[in-house]
């Protein structure tokens, strides 16, 4: 993407003027990287380097992600593969089982829940089956609904407009999925049943794809994957672990769409799953961690 290109992108998302990472993200980095982080210029020394950590600066030609290491191979994380229950009457042993050759086609094809009777196209997900990024939201909208494809309306074209400000898309390093697979009517909020129901599915995608990072889009998802009740401003700004792999809670992108101030918070939750990404990527090893409740 050439620099006019990516301002383009965060003027879209409302984060003109110009933001870049501050000294906090730079020294997590730095501790992590040696070779992949620089030297702060004298205005990000002033910065205080314990308080939020994004600053506004004039030039765009600065905004520069740290050298990745060389692609790595993925290392195959057994715990994710568990199946239940090696039962084939049981569905979750069954869905537990899938390969993408059966994936999108079983999830179309499910009645489990109410919603199979309301819907018109089940939304398996999109995106690298071998992704490194992983970004889950709470179920499809109409348009979702129609096309079979999640955040493809407003709220999808801002969260491709995220994607793009990382120098990403929905076809590369990333995968996107829901919660639920098909659509509640109206929109409604999705019911503890719907979504029990249909977990059996996301967790055969996280087990497919071996994320090396999950991004939680909002409360439905945050909370589903942690198995706990909670704000996202009591989850955002630290490092949660889903089966081990490190999650980022942030706002969805159509909270942000009604709520367009806290756009910049999202943009600060990218920023640290990216250094998040970055440290794993270059060391290995996640530096610091929160609970894991699976
Ligand atoms: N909202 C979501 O959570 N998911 C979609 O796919 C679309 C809107």
């Amino acid at each position: 993407m050439t620099m006019v290109e990516h301002f383009d992108v965060l003027q879209e998302l409302g984060l003109t003027p110009v933001w870049r990472l501050r000294a906090r993200y730079r020294i997590d980095v730095a501790a992590t990287a040696p070779h992949a982080a620089k030297e702060p210029t004298p205005a990000e020394s002033d910065a205080d380097a314990g308080s939020v950590s994004l600053l506004a600066v004039p030039r765009l030609d600065v905004v520069k992600a740290p050298q990745l290491a060389p692609p790595q191979a993925k290392v195959v994380n057994d715990s994710l593969l568990a199946v239940p229950q090696a039962d084939a009457g049981n569905r979750a042993a069954r869905i537990a089982m899938l390969d993408w050759a059966h994936f999108a086609a079983d999830v179309s094809a499910c009645t489990e829940c109410g919603l199979a009777r309301t819907r018109n196209l089940a939304v398996p997900g999109v995106g690298d089956p071998r992704a490194d990024w992983l970004f889950v939201g709470e179920a499809p909208g109409a348009e979702e609904d129609a096309k079979g494809e999640p955040f493809v309306g407003q709220a999808g074209r801002l969260l491709d407009s995220m994607l793009a400000a990382l120098g990403m898309s929905r076809t590369k390093a990333v995968y996107i999925a829901n919660v639920l697979k098909c659509r509640p009517p109206n929109n409604r909020t999705p019911a503890p049943h719907e979504v029990e129901s249909c977990l059996p599915y996301l967790h055969r995608q996280i087990a497919l794809i071996q994320p090396k990072l999950i991004v939680a889009l909002g409360k439905s998802a945050a909370t589903t994957l942690l198995k706990a009740e909670a704000s996202i401003a009591s989850l955002r700004g630290r490092v949660h672990r889903y089966q081990g792999i490190p999650m980022i809670v942030t706002y969805h992108p159509a909270y942000l769409l009604r709520t367009l101030p806290d756009k910049a918070k999202a943009w600060e939750d990218l920023c640290l799953a990216r250094a998040t990404l970055l440290g794993i990527l270059n060391t290995g090893v996640l530096q610091s961690t929160e609970r894991d409740p699976t």
